[in-house]
């Protein structure tokens, strides 16, 4: 399943070619040392995520819609079920987004990247591995 690859990617913080390595040094976006570290390439595939200069200020375009979604969301929900004052949902909207802005920042990243790159089977196991790696050293 495409999306459901792309999905698991984003979500578990996994490499979008070999679902093997990880994106990011720690699972915790909200660890203050390493939670918005981003590794160079994957420990398993050695997939390079920079795959040019300024590869990610495309993230911002899907952190974008990704807040525009959560703005969606809280509207609906204010006008289906929540009847709140309208300056107490435009709180909890502000409070929501910037409580997320660390996961969005990682799902933004990985989204990107995910655009570009599809999961291959191939690269999970480790014999494709080791065949990559055998042509880029010889
Ligand atoms: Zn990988």
């Amino acid at each position: 399943m495409l999306i459901a690859d792309k999905i698991y990617s984003t979500v578990a913080n996994k490499c979008p070619r070999c679902h093997s390595g990880k994106m990011f040094e720690n699972n915790n976006p909200y660890n203050f040392s390493n939670g918005l570290k981003m590794k160079e390439s994957c420990d398993h595939c050695h997939l390079t995520y920079e795959r040019e200069p300024g590869f990610f200020f495309g993230a911002m375009y899907v952190s974008y819609a990704l807040f525009a979604g959560l703005f969606i969301l809280w509207f609906v929900a204010d006008a289906l079920w929540l009847h709140l004052d309208s300056m107490v949902l435009v709180s909890l909207v502000a409070a929501s987004m910037l409580i997320l802005v660390p996961v969005s920042f990682r799902w933004a990243r990985s989204l990107w990247l995910n655009f570009f790159v599809s999961f291959d089977k191939s690269y999970k196991s480790d014999s494709k591995v080791k065949n990559n790696n055998k042509i880029i050293s010889g």
